[in-house]
């Protein structure tokens, strides 16, 4: 059950959260309104969801497309749903009409399927290129090294609009040890960006959690991704 107390901590932990993300934007010599925020909600309920609108965040990630699908449902055009986790080509085209964002494009076949669902809807699709700078053998992702061979094969797909780079970075006690990796795909960036590809628009590192935005804004993010920080540990059932 979902209670006024509940309400509270949300409310306290995203205040706490928003005054850490302008102290890392301003510490960086950014502007803080730079910076977007995507909170987090998978495993999240409607309520929790509701108090976070309420205070005027308006984008929310899901990894999941059946749960994105169902929030979009429940909340539709109040809010902008941003799909963040490994997406399996046979479910794009449940939520191709609905994301703002799909933050995780790692692979040829899943933008061959996002570009037949998308002109089949008549729509363009904001996509991040997915980065997997650590080189986990766990994590999704191009690699550093395949990233601009597959960014100029993305740039031709007319309905699909590469605006940036997302990476996940390893969880580690003290987030000064990822600091390479935020740099590193802030450079590949960079280097794309010189290149000047049509349809290749640079515009969003997305990079950064809970445990580790200030350095990923310290590092150039300027979307972050907050789950637990603001609705507490997830409960998975
Ligand atoms: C769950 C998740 C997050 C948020 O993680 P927290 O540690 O809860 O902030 C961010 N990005 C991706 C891709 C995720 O799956």
């Amino acid at each position: 059950m979902f209670t006024s107390e509940d309400e509270l901590t949300i409310r306290k932990n995203l205040n706490e959260i928003r005054e850490r993300i302008n102290n890392a934007a301003v510490r960086s010599g950014r502007n803080p309104e730079d910076i977007l925020l995507v909170a987090v909600s998978k495993t999240v309920g409607a309520e929790a969801i509701e108090t976070v609108i309420k205070e005027k965040v308006l984008n929310f990630g899901e990894n999941r497309v059946q749960e994105l699908v169902q929030k979009y449902d429940i909340f539709n055009e109040r809010c902008n749903w941003h799909l963040i986790g490994r997406l399996q080509t046979n479910k794009v085209k449940y939520i191709v009409d609905k994301v703002t964002m799909i933050h995780s494009l790692d692979r040829l076949g899943l933008a061959d399927e996002i570009q037949k669902r998308a002109q089949a809807c008549n729509r363009i699709v904001d996509t991040l290129i997915q980065v997997n700078v650590s080189g986990e053998k766990t994590k999704a992702g191009i690699s550093p090294e395949e990233v601009h061979d597959f960014v100029r094969k993305v740039s031709l797909y007319p309905n699909i609009k590469v605006k940036g780079l997302m990476t996940i970075a390893p969880y580690t006690e003290d987030p000064e040890n990822v600091r390479w990796i935020f740099r590193r795909l802030r450079n590949i960036s960079v280097d794309i960006e010189g290149e000047n590809i049509d349809n290749i628009d640079m515009q969003y590192l997305s990079m950064g959690m809970s445990h580790d935005f200030e350095v990923a804004i310290e590092e150039g993010a300027n979307i972050v991704r907050i789950g637990s920080s603001i609705f507490g540990e997830r409960q998975y059932t």
